[in-house]
Order: C-alpha cells, then sequence, then structure tokens
C-alpha cells in the first residue's frame, strides 16, 4: 500500500514539484515527538541554509540523519516538508507534531501547524520557483483541512525568528505571501478541481465539458483585460496546459490584479 499524506503520494505533482513521502523513523522524540496533532495552521519557514546543495532532498537526508542519532546528540529541531523547485519531501506525518516554531511543546506553532521549510541554498536553479511550489502545497493544505488564509502563518508569527527570511526580506511583511495563497485557493475553491494529478499525467484534465469550458471562459476573461497573453488560450485549445501552468498562471494574474489597485 502507498503511504499518504494529506491525500498525496509519491510521484503527485505540487505546483511544478514531485511529492516525495519518506518519513523518518520513531525513537527521538526531539525529531518525532509522535504527539498526535490535528492541523490547525500552516507555517512557512525559509531553511536559512545557504549552503551548497542544501536542497530539499538535502534536508530530507539531514532529518533522517537526526532522526537516527540519540537524544544527547540532537536538539529539538525538526519540521514536515522541504520545499525546493523540483521536489517537496515530506518527512513527519501530518497527525503529529514537529519542533520548527520555538514556542515550546504547548505553543500553537510547534502543536498545531504543519511546517513547510523553503530551500535557500547558494546554487538553487530557481527560489522563486520553489517557492511557488510551497504557494501550491499551501493551498493544497487550506483545502484538505480547511483552513482559511488567516491560519497561513509566518514562522515570525509563533516566536519572533525573522523567518521566513527571503520573504519577509523581498515583501517587508508575510501579508503578500498569504494573499497569494487565498486568491489560489479562492480560484480553486471556485470550480477548478484539485490540481495533484499523477506524473506525466499533469496536463489539466476536466470530467465534464461544462467544467473545461469554465476555466477556458476565465482565460479568455484575463486575455481580455490584459492580464495574460492570448497564446495561452491556444495551448488550452491544444490540450497542453498542465495543473501547474493554470496555477502559475493565477498567482500572475492576482499579482497584476493586486499591483494595479
Ligand atoms: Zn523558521
Amino acid at each position: 500500500m502507498t503511504y499518504a499524506v494529506a491525500g498525496l503520494k509519491t510521484g503527485d505533482k505540487i505546483g511544478k514539484a514531485t511529492v516525495v513521502i519518506d518519513i523518518i523513523k520513531k525513537g527521538n522524540p526531539e525529531i518525532r515527538p509522535c504527539t498526535s496533532m490535528k492541523p490547525q495552521y500552516v507555517t512557512i519557514h525559509n531553511t536559512g541554509n545557504r549552503g551548497k546543495g542544501a536542497n530539499a532532498k538535502a534536508h530530507n537526508n539531514l532529518i533522517h540523519s537526526l532522526a537516527g542519532k540519540p537524544v544527547r546528540e540532537t536538539s529539538h529541531v525538526s519540521w514536515h516538508v522541504a520545499i525546493d523547485e523540483e521536489y517537496i519531501y515530506i518527512h513527519i506525518p501530518f497527525n503529529e507534531t514537529a519542533w520548527h516554531c520555538g514556542d515550546g511543546a504547548k505553543g500553537s506553532g510547534n502543536s498545531k501547524s504543519i511546517g513547510l521549510e523553503i530551500c535557500m541554498h547558494s546554487d538553487q536553479k530557481s527560489y522563486d520557483q520553489a517557492e511557488e511550489n510551497a504557494i501550491a502545497l499551501t493551498v493544497h493544505l487550506m483545502r484538505y483541512y480547511n483552513l482559511s488564509a488567516k491560519n497561513v502563518r509566518p514562522h515570525q508569527d509563533w516566536s519572533s525568528k525573522y523567518c521566513p527570511e527571503l520573504i519577509l526580506r523581498r515583501d517587508g511583511t508575510f501579508a503578500k505571501y498569504r494573499a497569494r495563497a487565498n486568491a489560489a485557493h479562492q480560484i480553486g475553491v471556485s470550480g477548478k478541481k484539485n490540481s495533484v494529478e499523477k506524473g506525466d499525467a499533469n496536463i489539466m484534465q476536466f470530467s465534464s465539458s461544462a467544467t473545461k469550458s469554465a476555466v477556458r471562459d476565465e482565460l479568455v476573461q484575463f486575455v481580455g483585460k490584459g492580464l495574460i497573453d492570448k497564446s495561452w488560450v491556444d495551448k488550452f485549445d491544444r490540450g497542453e496546459m498542465t495543473n501547474g501552468d493554470y496555477d502559475g498562471l493565477k498567482v500572475i494574474v492576482n499579482q497584476r490584479l493586486a499591483t494595479a489597485k
């Protein structure tokens, strides 16, 4: 049986990233406390790790290594997910707590939130794509756990650590990330089915012609408002548009609408 977390399985696509479920072993409570959790928040982090090669796979290796060590060699540091431009590694089930917020065992960050770490290594191909993948996963989790945008939080909210540092430094506050996630979430709620698809089957698919024409109408409207290029409608008509393209377009459209205000 394939292990699923929040309806996701290894090989699924979120944004442009491939999901890998690789759960760490139990035994070290400073890494995997095995305390049950009903997720009420999503907490966004940047790893703070600029080292070469410090991508999602490297963080997966790191947390597996930590989980295998005795408590005297570790401290309370863990997280649920590591995200880069290509991969989303899930290391701890989302119905268990982790130590990622610095607010103690009883703090809402550690005890009620899913911790997403966005990679920021110096030799990264595209930080922006890593962040888009994080937004796509945030939207998936908002849908899956029925969370509102106000429950998407920066690490900074829980313990005033300056994290996610790249997002805070670029945007000044966390509000834009939350708004981008919320905008994508709203469009998704209003008609599009869940964008998780298997591997290469990431081309948009529709179970009814009504939903297909609704999405096409939306794209035509975006073109009409000058928000996206007409070539996207052509691509849609050729049956070449992927879920990642569509999610990306929504983010672009919402950014343009936001800056136009
Ligand atoms: Zn953090």
